[in-house]
C-alpha cells in the first residue's frame, strides 16, 4: 500500500509516518502542500490512500481535493481529509467533494489502522 501524506506541518509528517511505519506500512511519499502533493501523485502512482491536511500555504487541502476528483485517472485513490477538532465543521464539505473518509488529528494507530482497512 502506498501512501501520499500531505501536511504543512513537518512535526505531523513525522507523526503520522512513525505510526504508518509502526503498522508496518512502509511506502509512503511526503507533501508539504497541494502544490507538492499534486507533483508527486502523478510521480508516484500508482498511490492507494493519501492522508491529506486541510490548512497548508500555496494549494489547501480543498483545492487539492477538488483537481484530483476532477481526474479520473485518481478514480481509485482513496482520500481521508486530516483535520483538527476546530475543522470539524468542514468535515461536511470535503466529503461532499468526494473526499472518502475523515479523521480528527492528532489520532490513534488504532483510529489509522480502522481508516486504512488493514
Ligand atoms: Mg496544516
Amino acid at each position: 500500500m502506498r501512501i501520499l501524506l500531505v501536511d504543512d506541518s513537518s512535526t505531523m509528517r513525522r507523526i503520522q509516518k512513525n505510526q504508518l511505519t509502526a503498522l508496518g506500512l512502509k511506502d509512503i511519499i511526503e507533501a508539504e502542500d497541494g502544490k507538492q502533493a499534486q507533483e508527486k501523485l502523478k510521480a508516484g502512482m500508482p498511490v492507494d490512500v493519501v492522508l491529506l491536511d486541510w490548512n497548508m500555504p500555496e494549494m489547501d487541502g480543498m483545492a487539492f481535493l477538488k483537481i484530483v476528483r476532477a481526474d479520473a485517472t485518481y478514480n481509485d485513490v482513496k482520500i481521508i481529509m486530516c483535520t483538527s477538532e476546530s475543522e470539524k465543521a468542514k468535515v461536511l464539505e470535503c466529503l461532499k467533494a468526494g473526499a472518502n473518509d475523515y479523521m480528527v488529528k492528532p489520532f490513534t494507530p488504532e483510529s489509522l489502522q480502522k481508516k486504512l482497512g488493514i
